[in-house]
């Protein structure tokens, strides 16, 4: 069986030809659910202890239905696969940031606005080592992220995930004309 491929973007799905460059390929998986149907005039029920009918009231039967979802990934995976489709990406680690912490506006990040499958959001990228964290880092020892392109996600919690790809520049600039903000 082959398995499909699905290109997410800001919540759409596209198939591979019409995909954005930076879309997240994600493989579909079937999730099977149950519908209520009208066996009468085929209208979709409410589930509940008994389900009848919005329109004639009629008792309603079970159908189990296949549908095709898009798998979830978390924030790293879906913007290594986002970023492989345009250069070799590979996840070098990640550390938390403070939202208003004081050594954020030195790190000279591009502004972003991307949607992620998770529902993270990807708010900046930087196209060089993120060294700032030497700094700016306080949780533990203060280190430096490997890798020469920064991501800064947000998804309740402000993080920076490190990626080492071949042309960071180049990302930056495709990421800033395909994702900024509206
Ligand atoms: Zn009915």
């Amino acid at each position: 069986m082959v398995e499909e491929v699905a290109y997410w973007w800001r919540g759409r799905l596209y198939s591979g030809g019409e995909a954005p460059p930076l879309a997240v390929p994600l493989k579909l998986v079937e999730v099977e659910s149950v519908e209520w149907l009208c066996p009468k005039c085929g209208e979709r029920a409410e589930w509940g202890p008994e389900p009848r009918c919005p329109l004639c009231g009629a008792r309603c039967e079970p159908r189990t239905r296949v549908e095709e979802v898009p798998e979830l990934v978390d924030a790293v995976e879906a913007l290594e696969r986002a970023f492989n489709r345009v250069c070799r990406a590979r996840f070098r680690g990640a550390a938390a940031l403070e939202p208003l912490g004081i050594f954020v506006p030195l790190f000279a990040w591009r502004p972003l606005d991307v949607e992620l499958p998770d529902g993270s959001r990807l708010v900046g990228a930087y196209a060089g080592k993120p060294r700032f964290l030497k700094r700016g880092f306080r949780n533990g020892s203060a280190f430096e992220l490997p890798g020469n392109l920064a991501a800064i996600v947000w998804s309740g919690f402000l993080e920076c995930l490190a990626f080492e790809v071949e042309e960071p520049e180049k990302l930056v600039e495709l990421l800033s004309a395909s994702a900024g903000f509206i």
